[in-house]
Protein backbone atom coordinates (compact mmCIF):
# COMPACT_ATOMS: atom_id res chain seq x y z
CA UNK A 1 0.00 0.00 0.00
CA UNK A 2 1.45 3.24 -1.00
CA UNK A 3 1.13 6.93 0.67
CA UNK A 4 -1.57 7.30 -1.90
CA UNK A 5 -3.86 5.47 -0.06
CA UNK A 6 -3.82 8.19 3.34
CA UNK A 7 -4.50 11.52 1.49
CA UNK A 8 -8.28 12.23 0.67
CA UNK A 9 -7.25 13.27 -2.98
CA UNK A 10 -5.10 15.37 -5.21
CA UNK A 11 -5.20 18.51 -3.50
CA UNK A 12 -3.81 16.76 -0.01
CA UNK A 13 -1.59 15.58 -2.01
CA UNK A 14 -0.16 18.31 -3.72
CA UNK A 15 -0.38 20.44 -0.31
CA UNK A 16 2.07 17.55 0.93
CA UNK A 17 4.77 17.39 -1.44
CA UNK A 18 4.38 21.38 -1.44
CA UNK A 19 5.68 21.64 2.45
CA UNK A 20 7.56 19.03 1.81
CA UNK A 21 6.04 16.26 3.88
CA UNK A 22 7.02 13.75 1.27
CA UNK A 23 9.27 14.21 -2.40
CA UNK A 24 7.70 13.48 -5.62
CA UNK A 25 10.76 11.01 -6.03
CA UNK A 26 9.80 9.62 -2.38
CA UNK A 27 6.16 8.93 -3.57
CA UNK A 28 6.89 7.44 -6.90
CA UNK A 29 9.12 4.91 -5.67
CA UNK A 30 6.52 3.81 -3.19
CA UNK A 31 3.93 4.03 -6.25
CA UNK A 32 5.56 2.00 -8.38
CA UNK A 33 6.13 -0.70 -5.31
CA UNK A 34 2.65 -0.89 -4.84
CA UNK A 35 2.08 -1.00 -8.43
CA UNK A 36 4.34 -3.94 -8.78
CA UNK A 37 2.99 -5.78 -5.68
CA UNK A 38 -0.37 -5.74 -6.91
CA UNK A 39 -2.18 -9.01 -6.68
CA UNK A 40 -3.59 -8.27 -10.41
CA UNK A 41 -0.72 -8.71 -12.71
CA UNK A 42 -2.44 -8.10 -16.06
CA UNK A 43 -3.28 -4.40 -14.93
CA UNK A 44 -0.20 -2.61 -15.70
CA UNK A 45 1.20 -3.60 -19.56
CA UNK A 46 4.68 -1.65 -19.46
CA UNK A 47 6.39 -0.31 -16.09
CA UNK A 48 9.36 2.04 -16.60
CA UNK A 49 11.21 3.17 -13.34
CA UNK A 50 13.69 5.15 -14.44
CA UNK A 51 11.07 6.83 -16.90
CA UNK A 52 8.81 7.59 -13.72
CA UNK A 53 11.51 8.66 -11.37
CA UNK A 54 12.88 11.38 -14.24
CA UNK A 55 9.12 12.63 -14.30
CA UNK A 56 9.04 12.51 -10.22
CA UNK A 57 12.67 14.57 -10.12
CA UNK A 58 11.30 17.05 -12.57
CA UNK A 59 8.29 17.32 -10.34
CA UNK A 60 10.76 17.76 -6.98
CA UNK A 61 13.15 20.49 -8.97
CA UNK A 62 9.29 22.65 -9.99
CA UNK A 63 8.60 22.12 -6.49
CA UNK A 64 11.84 23.26 -5.11
CA UNK A 65 11.74 26.06 -7.51
CA UNK A 66 8.59 27.46 -6.22
CA UNK A 67 6.77 26.11 -9.76
CA UNK A 68 4.35 23.54 -8.44
CA UNK A 69 0.82 23.52 -9.80
CA UNK A 70 -2.18 21.76 -8.70
CA UNK A 71 -0.92 18.48 -10.20
CA UNK A 72 3.04 18.53 -9.57
CA UNK A 73 4.66 15.35 -8.13
CA UNK A 74 0.70 13.46 -8.25
CA UNK A 75 1.20 9.77 -9.87
CA UNK A 76 -1.14 9.02 -12.58
CA UNK A 77 -1.08 6.15 -15.40
CA UNK A 78 -1.90 6.20 -19.02
CA UNK A 79 -4.52 3.97 -20.95
CA UNK A 80 -2.15 2.08 -23.53
CA UNK A 81 -4.18 3.81 -25.95
CA UNK A 82 -1.95 7.15 -25.88
CA UNK A 83 1.42 6.81 -27.80
CA UNK A 84 4.46 7.68 -25.05
CA UNK A 85 7.72 8.25 -25.98
CA UNK A 86 9.08 6.31 -23.62
CA UNK A 87 7.07 3.36 -22.45
CA UNK A 88 5.46 1.14 -25.17
CA UNK A 89 2.04 1.72 -26.47
CA UNK A 90 0.22 -1.32 -28.04
CA UNK A 91 -3.26 -0.70 -27.72
CA UNK A 92 -3.59 -4.03 -25.60
CA UNK A 93 -2.76 -5.78 -29.25
CA UNK A 94 -0.70 -8.18 -30.21
CA UNK A 95 -0.39 -5.94 -33.64
CA UNK A 96 1.72 -3.82 -31.61
CA UNK A 97 3.33 -5.57 -29.04
CA UNK A 98 6.99 -3.83 -29.81
CA UNK A 99 5.40 -0.64 -30.86
CA UNK A 100 7.38 2.51 -29.34
CA UNK A 101 5.69 5.76 -30.61
CA UNK A 102 8.35 8.55 -31.41
CA UNK A 103 6.66 11.17 -29.73
CA UNK A 104 3.88 11.39 -26.80
CA UNK A 105 0.33 12.19 -27.41
CA UNK A 106 -0.94 15.36 -26.29
CA UNK A 107 -2.95 14.47 -23.31
CA UNK A 108 0.37 12.63 -22.31
CA UNK A 109 2.14 16.00 -23.23
CA UNK A 110 0.37 18.35 -21.30
CA UNK A 111 0.08 16.14 -18.15
CA UNK A 112 3.80 15.58 -18.19
CA UNK A 113 3.61 19.39 -18.46
CA UNK A 114 1.18 19.71 -15.85
CA UNK A 115 3.74 18.18 -12.94
CA UNK A 116 2.21 14.80 -12.94
CA UNK A 117 4.09 11.83 -12.54
CA UNK A 118 2.87 9.02 -14.96
CA UNK A 119 3.93 5.41 -13.69
CA UNK A 120 3.05 3.65 -16.57
CA UNK A 121 0.82 2.05 -18.80
CA UNK A 122 -2.45 0.52 -18.37
CA UNK A 123 -4.50 -2.36 -19.89
CA UNK A 124 -7.35 -1.80 -21.79
CA UNK A 125 -9.84 -3.91 -24.59
CA UNK A 126 -7.64 -3.77 -27.50
CA UNK A 127 -8.16 -0.99 -29.53
CA UNK A 128 -10.37 -0.11 -26.64
CA UNK A 129 -13.05 -2.54 -28.27
CA UNK A 130 -15.43 -3.88 -25.62
CA UNK A 131 -16.82 -3.49 -22.41
CA UNK A 132 -15.07 -5.96 -20.08
CA UNK A 133 -11.59 -5.57 -20.91
CA UNK A 134 -11.69 -9.12 -21.35
CA UNK A 135 -10.04 -8.23 -25.05
CA UNK A 136 -6.34 -7.50 -23.79
CA UNK A 137 -3.83 -9.26 -25.06
CA UNK A 138 -2.39 -10.48 -21.44
CA UNK A 139 -5.08 -11.53 -20.35
CA UNK A 140 -8.76 -9.67 -18.38
CA UNK A 141 -7.96 -7.15 -15.62
CA UNK A 142 -9.58 -7.87 -12.45
CA UNK A 143 -12.33 -5.27 -10.32
CA UNK A 144 -10.46 -4.99 -7.07
CA UNK A 145 -13.44 -5.03 -5.80
CA UNK A 146 -14.32 -8.78 -6.67
CA UNK A 147 -10.86 -10.55 -8.49
CA UNK A 148 -13.77 -12.98 -10.24
CA UNK A 149 -15.64 -10.02 -11.54
CA UNK A 150 -14.47 -7.18 -14.60
CA UNK A 151 -13.70 -4.11 -14.08
CA UNK A 152 -15.36 -3.27 -16.85
CA UNK A 153 -13.78 -1.52 -20.56
CA UNK A 154 -12.82 -0.79 -22.34
CA UNK A 155 -10.58 1.55 -20.05
CA UNK A 156 -10.94 -1.22 -17.46
CA UNK A 157 -7.27 -0.75 -16.70
CA UNK A 158 -7.47 3.02 -15.56
CA UNK A 159 -10.40 2.48 -13.68
CA UNK A 160 -9.37 -0.51 -11.77
CA UNK A 161 -5.99 1.25 -11.26
CA UNK A 162 -8.06 4.46 -9.28
CA UNK A 163 -10.12 1.89 -7.50
CA UNK A 164 -7.26 0.09 -5.88
CA UNK A 165 -5.68 3.61 -4.97
CA UNK A 166 -2.40 2.95 -7.14
CA UNK A 167 -2.98 6.09 -8.71
CA UNK A 168 -4.67 9.21 -8.28
CA UNK A 169 -6.20 9.54 -11.67
CA UNK A 170 -5.78 7.69 -14.62
CA UNK A 171 -6.68 8.66 -18.51
CA UNK A 172 -9.18 6.82 -20.25
CA UNK A 173 -10.95 6.86 -23.57
CA UNK A 174 -14.78 6.62 -24.56
CA UNK A 175 -15.94 6.02 -27.78
CA UNK A 176 -19.53 4.23 -26.49
CA UNK A 177 -18.86 4.29 -22.96
CA UNK A 178 -15.72 3.26 -21.84
CA UNK A 179 -14.58 6.18 -19.07
CA UNK A 180 -18.44 5.75 -17.86
CA UNK A 181 -19.09 2.37 -17.66
CA UNK A 182 -15.72 0.94 -16.04
CA UNK A 183 -15.62 4.28 -13.60
CA UNK A 184 -19.52 2.77 -12.55
CA UNK A 185 -18.54 -0.68 -12.33
CA UNK A 186 -15.01 0.12 -10.20
CA UNK A 187 -16.89 2.78 -8.12
CA UNK A 188 -15.09 5.87 -9.51
CA UNK A 189 -15.41 8.97 -11.17
CA UNK A 190 -14.96 9.73 -14.72
CA UNK A 191 -15.95 12.29 -17.49
CA UNK A 192 -16.28 11.76 -20.79
CA UNK A 193 -16.28 15.41 -22.43
CA UNK A 194 -17.85 17.49 -24.91
CA UNK A 195 -16.35 15.53 -28.57
CA UNK A 196 -13.56 17.84 -29.68
CA UNK A 197 -12.44 19.30 -26.25
CA UNK A 198 -9.55 16.84 -25.90
CA UNK A 199 -6.80 16.31 -28.08
CA UNK A 200 -7.41 13.06 -30.13
CA UNK A 201 -4.01 13.40 -31.31
CA UNK A 202 -1.32 10.22 -30.41
CA UNK A 203 -4.22 8.05 -29.47
CA UNK A 204 -4.64 4.64 -30.95
CA UNK A 205 -7.97 5.28 -33.11
CA UNK A 206 -10.77 3.39 -32.55
CA UNK A 207 -13.66 5.42 -34.32
CA UNK A 208 -12.89 8.91 -34.86
CA UNK A 209 -16.07 10.48 -34.76
CA UNK A 210 -16.41 9.36 -31.14
CA UNK A 211 -13.81 8.50 -29.92
CA UNK A 212 -12.96 11.49 -26.79
CA UNK A 213 -10.46 11.25 -23.87
CA UNK A 214 -11.39 11.79 -20.39
CA UNK A 215 -9.94 11.34 -17.27
CA UNK A 216 -10.69 9.01 -13.94
CA UNK A 217 -9.82 9.92 -10.25
CA UNK A 218 -11.86 9.13 -7.17
CA UNK A 219 -13.89 12.21 -7.51
CA UNK A 220 -15.26 15.06 -9.12
CA UNK A 221 -13.11 17.52 -7.60
CA UNK A 222 -10.33 15.31 -8.26
CA UNK A 223 -11.50 15.32 -11.80
CA UNK A 224 -10.52 19.24 -12.36
CA UNK A 225 -7.46 19.44 -12.35
CA UNK A 226 -7.13 16.57 -14.86
CA UNK A 227 -9.44 17.67 -17.64
CA UNK A 228 -7.82 21.14 -17.08
CA UNK A 229 -4.45 20.24 -18.15
CA UNK A 230 -5.51 17.84 -20.96
CA UNK A 231 -8.41 20.01 -22.61
CA UNK A 232 -7.68 22.82 -24.82
CA UNK A 233 -7.37 23.89 -28.67
CA UNK A 234 -4.85 21.78 -30.56
CA UNK A 235 -3.74 22.29 -33.88
CA UNK A 236 -2.75 19.13 -34.47
CA UNK A 237 -6.29 17.81 -34.31
CA UNK A 238 -8.37 18.90 -36.83
CA UNK A 239 -11.73 17.98 -34.84
CA UNK A 240 -10.11 20.15 -31.90
CA UNK A 241 -12.33 22.80 -30.73
CA UNK A 242 -10.95 26.25 -30.71
CA UNK A 243 -13.42 27.41 -28.19
CA UNK A 244 -17.20 27.11 -28.02
CA UNK A 245 -18.30 30.65 -29.30
CA UNK A 246 -15.55 31.05 -31.35
CA UNK A 247 -13.66 33.74 -29.82
CA UNK A 248 -9.96 32.87 -29.59
CA UNK A 249 -8.36 30.35 -31.45
CA UNK A 250 -4.82 30.38 -29.86
CA UNK A 251 -3.96 26.63 -28.50
CA UNK A 252 -4.96 26.31 -24.42
CA UNK A 253 -8.58 25.71 -22.82
CA UNK A 254 -11.28 25.50 -25.03
CA UNK A 255 -13.45 27.26 -22.48
CA UNK A 256 -15.05 26.71 -18.68
CA UNK A 257 -13.51 27.34 -15.36
CA UNK A 258 -14.31 23.88 -13.61
CA UNK A 259 -12.66 24.67 -10.82
CA UNK A 260 -14.59 28.32 -10.79
CA UNK A 261 -17.82 26.44 -11.20
CA UNK A 262 -17.54 23.62 -8.13
CA UNK A 263 -16.26 26.76 -5.58
CA UNK A 264 -19.80 28.79 -6.98
CA UNK A 265 -21.97 25.65 -6.17
CA UNK A 266 -19.93 25.64 -2.66
CA UNK A 267 -20.79 28.69 -2.13
CA UNK A 268 -24.66 28.63 -2.89
CA UNK A 269 -26.05 28.14 0.40
CA UNK A 270 -28.00 24.84 1.80
CA UNK A 271 -30.29 24.39 -1.53
CA UNK A 272 -28.05 25.21 -4.16
CA UNK A 273 -29.39 23.66 -6.89
CA UNK A 274 -33.13 25.49 -6.61
CA UNK A 275 -34.37 25.73 -10.44
CA UNK A 276 -32.43 22.86 -11.32
CA UNK A 277 -34.39 21.02 -13.64
CA UNK A 278 -32.69 17.19 -14.20
CA UNK A 279 -34.45 15.34 -17.09
CA UNK A 280 -34.53 11.73 -16.23
CA UNK A 281 -35.53 9.34 -19.49
CA UNK A 282 -38.14 7.39 -19.05
CA UNK A 283 -36.28 4.84 -21.58
CA UNK A 284 -33.17 4.26 -19.16
CA UNK A 285 -35.93 2.62 -16.77
CA UNK A 286 -36.66 -0.32 -18.76
CA UNK A 287 -37.05 -3.54 -18.50
CA UNK A 288 -33.39 -4.90 -18.82
CA UNK A 289 -32.07 -2.65 -15.42
CA UNK A 290 -31.62 -4.14 -12.24
CA UNK A 291 -33.65 -3.51 -9.50
CA UNK A 292 -30.55 -2.80 -7.70
CA UNK A 293 -29.15 -0.57 -9.97
CA UNK A 294 -32.74 1.33 -10.32
CA UNK A 295 -32.81 1.85 -6.50
CA UNK A 296 -29.18 3.43 -6.45
CA UNK A 297 -30.35 5.73 -9.03
CA UNK A 298 -33.17 6.90 -7.47
CA UNK A 299 -31.69 7.16 -4.46
CA UNK A 300 -29.30 9.29 -5.98
CA UNK A 301 -32.00 11.63 -7.24
CA UNK A 302 -33.40 12.17 -4.40
CA UNK A 303 -30.51 13.66 -2.68
CA UNK A 304 -30.27 15.99 -5.66
CA UNK A 305 -34.22 16.68 -5.16
CA UNK A 306 -33.05 17.50 -1.14
CA UNK A 307 -30.50 20.09 -2.77
CA UNK A 308 -33.40 21.56 -4.69
CA UNK A 309 -33.33 19.89 -8.04
CA UNK A 310 -36.69 19.27 -9.87
CA UNK A 311 -36.93 15.81 -11.27
CA UNK A 312 -39.18 16.05 -14.58
CA UNK A 313 -39.52 12.71 -16.89
CA UNK A 314 -38.26 12.84 -20.24
CA UNK A 315 -38.25 10.51 -23.31
CA UNK A 316 -35.56 9.63 -25.29
CA UNK A 317 -36.94 7.54 -27.79
CA UNK A 318 -34.22 6.21 -29.86
CA UNK A 319 -32.31 5.04 -26.84
CA UNK A 320 -32.58 1.46 -27.93
CA UNK A 321 -31.90 2.38 -31.69
CA UNK A 322 -28.64 3.72 -30.41
CA UNK A 323 -27.00 0.22 -30.27
CA UNK A 324 -27.47 -0.61 -33.67
CA UNK A 325 -26.53 3.09 -35.04
CA UNK A 326 -23.29 2.46 -32.76
CA UNK A 327 -22.15 -0.98 -34.23
CA UNK A 328 -22.85 0.14 -37.56
CA UNK A 329 -20.78 3.52 -37.46
CA UNK A 330 -18.01 2.31 -35.08
CA UNK A 331 -17.09 -0.67 -36.79
CA UNK A 332 -16.77 1.59 -40.19
CA UNK A 333 -14.64 3.77 -38.70
CA UNK A 334 -12.62 1.00 -37.17
CA UNK A 335 -12.29 -0.74 -40.42
CA UNK A 336 -11.04 2.13 -42.24
CA UNK A 337 -8.90 3.24 -39.19
CA UNK A 338 -7.30 -0.37 -38.90
CA UNK A 339 -6.82 -0.79 -42.32
CA UNK A 340 -3.12 0.86 -41.82
CA UNK A 341 -1.85 -2.23 -39.86
CA UNK A 342 -1.23 -4.09 -42.73
CA UNK A 343 2.42 -5.12 -42.15
CA UNK A 344 4.63 -3.16 -44.05
CA UNK A 345 4.71 0.11 -42.03
CA UNK A 346 4.55 -1.03 -38.70
CA UNK A 347 3.11 -3.52 -36.35
CA UNK A 348 3.34 -7.06 -36.41
CA UNK A 349 4.55 -9.55 -39.49
CA UNK A 350 3.81 -12.58 -39.87
CA UNK A 351 7.41 -14.24 -40.16
CA UNK A 352 6.12 -16.76 -42.88
CA UNK A 353 4.00 -15.57 -46.01
CA UNK A 354 3.91 -15.78 -49.99
CA UNK A 355 2.84 -13.03 -51.45
CA UNK A 356 2.00 -9.65 -50.74
CA UNK A 357 -1.74 -10.00 -50.05
CA UNK A 358 -0.55 -13.07 -48.37
CA UNK A 359 1.75 -11.32 -46.35
CA UNK A 360 -1.05 -8.48 -44.90
CA UNK A 361 -3.35 -10.98 -44.45
CA UNK A 362 -1.71 -13.07 -42.39
CA UNK A 363 0.26 -10.84 -40.40
CA UNK A 364 -3.89 -8.92 -39.70
CA UNK A 365 -4.67 -12.84 -38.72
CA UNK A 366 -2.08 -12.94 -37.12
CA UNK A 367 -2.04 -9.67 -34.56
CA UNK A 368 -5.73 -8.88 -34.30
CA UNK A 369 -7.71 -10.55 -31.94
CA UNK A 370 -11.49 -12.03 -32.10
CA UNK A 371 -13.13 -9.11 -31.14
CA UNK A 372 -11.25 -6.87 -33.34
CA UNK A 373 -11.49 -8.92 -36.60
CA UNK A 374 -14.83 -9.22 -35.69
CA UNK A 375 -15.45 -5.34 -36.33
CA UNK A 376 -13.38 -5.46 -39.16
CA UNK A 377 -15.17 -7.68 -41.20
CA UNK A 378 -18.71 -5.79 -40.00
CA UNK A 379 -17.17 -2.67 -41.08
CA UNK A 380 -16.24 -3.73 -43.90
CA UNK A 381 -19.49 -5.61 -45.51
CA UNK A 382 -21.54 -2.22 -44.18
CA UNK A 383 -19.24 -0.08 -46.23
CA UNK A 384 -19.04 -2.26 -49.33
CA UNK A 385 -21.00 -1.57 -52.35
CA UNK A 386 -25.15 -2.01 -52.38
CA UNK A 387 -24.77 -2.12 -48.21
CA UNK A 388 -23.50 1.40 -47.91
CA UNK A 389 -26.83 2.82 -48.14
CA UNK A 390 -28.66 0.23 -46.25
CA UNK A 391 -26.47 0.20 -43.11
CA UNK A 392 -23.85 3.00 -43.17
CA UNK A 393 -26.17 6.01 -44.61
CA UNK A 394 -29.04 4.21 -42.37
CA UNK A 395 -27.19 4.50 -39.09
CA UNK A 396 -25.96 7.88 -39.63
CA UNK A 397 -29.35 9.00 -40.28
CA UNK A 398 -30.12 7.44 -36.81
CA UNK A 399 -27.27 9.16 -35.02
CA UNK A 400 -28.86 12.33 -36.34
CA UNK A 401 -32.24 11.53 -34.47
CA UNK A 402 -30.64 10.46 -31.75
CA UNK A 403 -28.74 13.89 -30.93
CA UNK A 404 -32.17 15.44 -31.84
CA UNK A 405 -33.56 13.57 -28.66
CA UNK A 406 -31.32 15.16 -26.81
CA UNK A 407 -31.07 18.43 -28.84
CA UNK A 408 -35.42 18.57 -27.78
CA UNK A 409 -34.60 17.57 -24.52
CA UNK A 410 -32.40 20.20 -23.17
CA UNK A 411 -34.40 22.52 -25.37
CA UNK A 412 -37.74 22.05 -23.95
CA UNK A 413 -37.31 19.93 -20.80
CA UNK A 414 -34.18 20.28 -18.63
CA UNK A 415 -30.98 21.58 -17.66
CA UNK A 416 -29.43 18.14 -17.51
CA UNK A 417 -30.13 14.56 -17.80
CA UNK A 418 -29.45 11.61 -15.12
CA UNK A 419 -29.75 7.75 -14.96
CA UNK A 420 -28.13 4.54 -14.55
CA UNK A 421 -24.37 3.87 -16.40
CA UNK A 422 -24.75 0.01 -16.80
CA UNK A 423 -27.71 -2.13 -16.39
CA UNK A 424 -26.38 -4.13 -13.85
CA UNK A 425 -22.95 -4.48 -11.67
CA UNK A 426 -20.13 -6.11 -12.73
CA UNK A 427 -20.28 -9.13 -14.30
CA UNK A 428 -18.08 -11.95 -13.66
CA UNK A 429 -15.27 -12.52 -16.13
CA UNK A 430 -15.81 -15.50 -18.57
CA UNK A 431 -19.48 -14.62 -18.38
CA UNK A 432 -20.58 -13.68 -21.85
CA UNK A 433 -17.45 -15.57 -23.53
CA UNK A 434 -20.06 -17.33 -25.86
CA UNK A 435 -22.31 -14.29 -26.97
CA UNK A 436 -20.16 -11.35 -27.60
CA UNK A 437 -23.31 -9.39 -28.86
CA UNK A 438 -24.54 -9.63 -24.68
CA UNK A 439 -21.75 -6.98 -23.96
CA UNK A 440 -22.95 -5.06 -26.85
CA UNK A 441 -26.33 -4.64 -25.55
CA UNK A 442 -25.45 -3.10 -21.99
CA UNK A 443 -23.92 0.00 -23.89
CA UNK A 444 -27.22 1.11 -24.10
CA UNK A 445 -27.41 4.06 -21.74
CA UNK A 446 -23.61 5.30 -22.69
CA UNK A 447 -23.87 5.21 -26.82
CA UNK A 448 -26.18 7.89 -27.27
CA UNK A 449 -23.88 10.62 -25.65
CA UNK A 450 -21.45 9.48 -27.37
CA UNK A 451 -23.21 9.36 -31.00
CA UNK A 452 -24.44 13.45 -29.55
CA UNK A 453 -20.98 14.17 -28.98
CA UNK A 454 -22.21 15.42 -25.80
CA UNK A 455 -20.44 15.33 -22.59
CA UNK A 456 -21.05 13.03 -19.80
CA UNK A 457 -19.74 11.48 -16.44
CA UNK A 458 -19.98 8.72 -14.24
CA UNK A 459 -20.04 8.72 -10.43
CA UNK A 460 -20.35 6.36 -7.50
CA UNK A 461 -24.16 6.14 -5.75
CA UNK A 462 -24.29 3.17 -4.38
CA UNK A 463 -23.71 -0.50 -4.29
CA UNK A 464 -25.30 -3.93 -5.12
CA UNK A 465 -24.57 -7.47 -5.79
CA UNK A 466 -25.19 -9.07 -2.53
CA UNK A 467 -22.61 -9.99 0.40
CA UNK A 468 -19.70 -9.03 -1.69
CA UNK A 469 -20.71 -5.16 -2.68
CA UNK A 470 -20.42 -4.12 -6.27
CA UNK A 471 -20.40 -0.26 -7.06
CA UNK A 472 -23.08 1.30 -9.06
CA UNK A 473 -22.78 4.53 -11.29
CA UNK A 474 -25.51 7.29 -11.33
CA UNK A 475 -24.29 9.13 -15.13
CA UNK A 476 -25.08 12.51 -15.26
CA UNK A 477 -25.61 13.88 -18.84
CA UNK A 478 -25.18 17.69 -19.93
CA UNK A 479 -25.75 19.64 -22.91
CA UNK A 480 -22.72 20.27 -25.42
CA UNK A 481 -19.81 22.27 -23.14
CA UNK A 482 -21.72 21.68 -19.83
CA UNK A 483 -18.28 20.02 -18.46
CA UNK A 484 -18.14 22.98 -15.55
CA UNK A 485 -21.73 22.62 -14.29
CA UNK A 486 -21.66 18.56 -14.45
CA UNK A 487 -18.19 18.38 -12.43
CA UNK A 488 -20.04 20.64 -9.90
CA UNK A 489 -23.11 18.92 -9.42
CA UNK A 490 -21.08 15.86 -8.85
CA UNK A 491 -18.75 17.57 -6.23
CA UNK A 492 -22.16 18.96 -4.74
CA UNK A 493 -23.81 15.68 -4.78
CA UNK A 494 -19.86 14.31 -3.47
CA UNK A 495 -20.26 16.77 -0.33
CA UNK A 496 -23.57 15.02 1.00
CA UNK A 497 -22.90 11.66 0.26
CA UNK A 498 -19.07 9.16 0.78
CA UNK A 499 -19.77 6.09 -1.74
CA UNK A 500 -16.27 7.76 -3.70
CA UNK A 501 -14.51 7.34 -0.41
CA UNK A 502 -15.37 4.01 -0.15
CA UNK A 503 -12.18 1.12 -1.17
CA UNK A 504 -12.30 -2.17 -2.04
CA UNK A 505 -12.03 -4.88 1.25
CA UNK A 506 -13.54 -1.47 3.58
CA UNK A 507 -16.72 0.01 2.63
N1 LIG B 1 -18.29 -1.00 -25.50
C1 LIG B 1 -18.16 -0.14 -26.62
C2 LIG B 1 -17.43 -0.84 -27.74
O1 LIG B 1 -16.99 -1.92 -27.54
C3 LIG B 1 -17.48 1.14 -26.26
C4 LIG B 1 -16.01 1.06 -26.25
C5 LIG B 1 -15.34 2.39 -26.08
O2 LIG B 1 -15.97 3.36 -25.66
N2 LIG B 1 -14.07 2.46 -26.43
O3 LIG B 1 -17.30 -0.32 -28.81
Amino acid sequence: MSAIHEFEGIQALADALRQGRLSAAELAGEALRAARAHGDSKLFLHIDEDLTLAQAREADAAIAAGRAGPLTGIPIAHKDLFVTRGWRTTAASRMLADYVSPFDATVVARLHEAGAVSLGKLSCDEFAMGSANENAVGGPVRNPWDPDRIPGGSSGGSAAAVAARLVLGATGTDTGGSVRQPAALCGVSGIKPTYGTVSRYGIVAYASSLDQAGPIARSARDLVPLLDAISGFDPLDSTSLQTCDGRANAPGRVLADYRQACERLQAAGARPLEGLRIGVPREFFNEGLAAEVGAAIEAALSVFESLGARRVEISLPRTALSIPAYYVIAPAEASSNLSRYDGVRYGHRAANYGDLADMTSRSRTEGFGDEVRRRILVGTYVLSHGYYDAYYLQAQRVRRMIADDFRKAFAEDCDLIMGPVTPTVARRIGDNRQDPIADWLGDIYTLGVSLAGLPGMSIPCGFGGGSRPLPIGLQIIGNYFDEGRLLALADRYQQATDWHQRTPGQQ
